[in-house]
């Protein structure tokens, strides 16, 4: 599903940016170093480790899960992520009859705060229109078979609020530190795309 509509779309769009970028540096509209310094920011020091970490905590300690399934935005503020694009957050919780899907259908809308810059297929217009139409297809091109009995619900994004999928947490990692809980749980597994796994 992903490749070749991506790496086309994806050329595209970058020579649309790079044209846009160009016109309004010359303005002197936009600083090139300081969005190469927003860009470095989400792409070095903001990612999914901090959205592993928030559900490793979720894990280890039932005060937080239960905060953070009422005020995901504090509870997670409480961590220390914040920012842009996490103003307004909401947990999902999979459970074995439940697991959560998360999409933007009108754009590309995703928790930068938790995870970082979105993946390229995210925000591919087949991703938006198939995480609705027939998720557990995509789940499955993910590599992801749940129950037939598992229900799936599709979440999606908008600029005001975004969704972090807290997955379930794998057998076999009883006593585990939050930081080697947090070494199960991948980005797409925030997303919906994935399941956590012991490393
Ligand atoms: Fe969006």
């Amino acid at each position: 599903m992903h490749d070749h509509i991506e790496t086309s779309e994806t050329e595209e769009m970058t020579a649309r940016v790079r044209a846009l970028e160009t016109i309004l540096v010359e303005k002197c509209l936009v600083d090139p170093a300081s969005l190469d310094a927003i860009i470095e920011t989400y792409s070095e020091h903001v990612g999914p480790q901090n959205g592993a970490a928030v559900v490793a905590r979720a894990w280890s300690d039932p005060a937080f899960a239960d905060w953070l399934a009422r005020d995901a935005t504090a509870a997670i503020h409480s961590l220390g992520f914040t920012g842009r694009q996490g103003e307004h957050m909401q947990a999902l919780f999979n459970t074995p009859d439940s697991h959560n899907l998360v999409v933007c259908t009108l754009c590309s809308c995703y928790p930068w705060a938790t995870l970082g810059l979105p993946p390229v297929w995210y925000k591919s217009p087949p991703y938006r229109a198939r995480a609705v139409r027939d998720p557990r297809g995509v789940l499955a091109e993910f590599g992801v078979d749940l129950p037939a009995e598992t229900r799936i619900h599709v979440w999606d994004s908008t600029a005001e609020l975004r969704y972090l999928v807290i997955p379930m947490r794998p057998a076999g990692t009883e006593g585990w530190s939050e930081g080697k809980l947090a070494t199960c749980v991948s980005r797409n597994a925030m997303i919906g795309t994935g399941l956590a796994a012991r490393p």
